[in-house]
């Protein structure tokens, strides 16, 4: 890395001032050695050289995708391990672990010529910021989203010391006026974290706080915090609560560090989570490659939702060249088994965990326009970005510049998944566990109907 980039970056993480650590997530676990369970070898016979179906073949074999070592990263270690980049020609895959969200920016940012990544997984609408120089210190480095990874696998994780106060999925009445009441008792207000701003964690603790009643710029304290310190908090009694993802949920209970408030699953059951973004600068140049990659990854979704691979999906993802974590702690939440604690009757449910290829509402790997629509709309709820996202026109520039779903579709078809295509860019009316319905055709009714913004 050059002095430059090594100054650039350096000004990056010290401008945002937050880290993600999605590695020390899961390495802060709980102090349980790394699994010597090592991944699989690309050996299988998926691997075995093959012809590239439809499209032409790829301008280049080589890209280097960026990944958070969570249950949303799966589809591109399975795309790689079980050799279906190979299948379609991408020999020279790197799938390469992120220190947090902020190095993946940054290295996004700075592009594999510098040392840095072409794309991967990203939280949302990163993209659509990094896209618009937004969270780039002004520097537009233009991104397509070309499909959404996985739905599902996060939720809100709460202290222990808050058992029996009715913290659950609906807060509003007595759990709503503890939170708020609580720095009046306590010497300060209810504390909750999230590992990055303005991205789907940070949305799913607000949109359950606020529907709850609890405005979370005024009621509580709401900040990025690396996940090892908020668990040692949520131990310590100097934080409440945590906005996180598998296999956070299974550990908290487990581990006695508190219980879950709520799944996302049913704050907004078949949400749209994790996302594969690429620089527009290498799609651009490499048609045939970025096809032949979203079949590989379309493949790998529909390998990972088969039951009779999970068990071989938690092996290869827990392994230490991956998330190096024990893999038994990986069971549960692949079988949407999740443990609530606090009264709360588990979740026994394969539709209540992760799924990567398709859900009960349609496709989860398609990229969905109106899904980004939400994103930009709940971050001009809360008035993030207010400079930038000033109107809906705005937004739906910002989106039918990013969202490359036309990629997807040709793809998809050349692949031959055609039965999995959905009809329309829109998944249509969102309705939100309390009651509240996104309409994509209408935002803005949306946003009226709020009671707690700052829009
Ligand atoms: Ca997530």
């Amino acid at each position: 890395m050059s002095d430059f980039s090594r100054v650039t970056r350096r000004k990056f993480l010290a401008t945002t001032g937050v880290s993600a650590a999605g590695a020390l997530l899961l390495k802060g676990c709980g102090g349980n050695p790394p699994s010597a369970t090592a991944p699989t070898e690309a050996t299988d016979a998926t691997a075995a050289p093959g012809p590239v179906a439809e499209g032409g073949s790829p301008e280049t074999p080589n890209i280097k995708l960026g990944y958070i070592p969570i249950v949303e990263s799966a589809p591109l270690i399975i795309a790689q391990e079980k050799g279906f980049f190979a299948k379609y020609g991408m020999t020279g895959v790197e799938v390469s672990k992120q220190a947090n969200w902020a190095s993946a920016r940054d290295n996004v940012t700075i592009g594999s010529g510098g040392g840095g990544i072409d794309g991967g997984q990203w939280q949302m609408p990163m993209p659509h910021l990094i896209s618009e120089g937004i969270i780039t210190n002004g520097q537009k480095v233009p991104m397509y989203v070309l499909a959404q990874l996985v739905t599902q696998g996060n939720g809100i994780a709460v202290a222990g010391l808050h058992a029996g106060k009715g913290l659950g999925l609906d807060l509003s009445g007595t759990a709503a006026e503890y939170v708020k009441g609580f720095a009046s008792t306590n010497g300060r207000k209810f504390k909750a974290a999230h590992t990055f701003p303005n991205v789907n964690q940070d949305f799913w603790i607000r949109y359950w706080f606020a529907a709850g009643g609890v405005d979370p710029d005024n009621d509580i304290d709401l900040l990025a915090v690396p996940p090892a310190e908020t668990v040692q908090g949520m131990r310590n009694g100097t934080m409440d609560a945590f906005s996180t993802g598998d296999p956070w949920p299974y550990r908290i209970v487990t581990d006695d560090i508190g219980f879950m408030g709520a799944l996302t699953h049913e704050i907004w059951a078949f949400h749209p989570e994790e996302y594969l973004a690429v620089r527009a600068d290498w799609v651009d140049a490499n048609p045939n490659a970025t096809k032949a990659l979203l079949k590989a990854v379309m493949e790998a979704q529909q390998w990972c939702d088969d039951v009779a691979n999970r068990d071989e999906l938690v092996t290869i993802v827990s392994g230490r060249n991956y998330f190096n974590i024990p893999s038994e702690i990986l069971v549960p939440p692949y079988k949407g088994e999740y443990t609530m604690g606090d009264g709360k009757q588990a979740f026994n449910d394969l539709n209540a965990g992760p799924l990567y290829w398709k859900d009960p509402k349609g496709s989860v790997s398609y990229p969905y326009k109106s899904h980004d629509t939400w994103f930009l709309t709940e971050s001009m709820r809360w008035g993030f970005h207010k400079d930038q996202l000033t109107d809906f026109d705005t937004v739906k520039r910002i989106v039918d510049a990013v969202n490359r779903e036309d990629i997807w579709r040709e793809a998809a078809t050349e692949a031959g998944f055609t039965a999995d295509i959905p009809q329309d860019t829109s998944r249509g009316i969102e309705t939100f566990f309390d009651g509240i319905k996104f309409d994509p055709a209408n935002p803005e009714a949306y946003l009226s109907s709020l009671q707690i913004k700052r829009a």
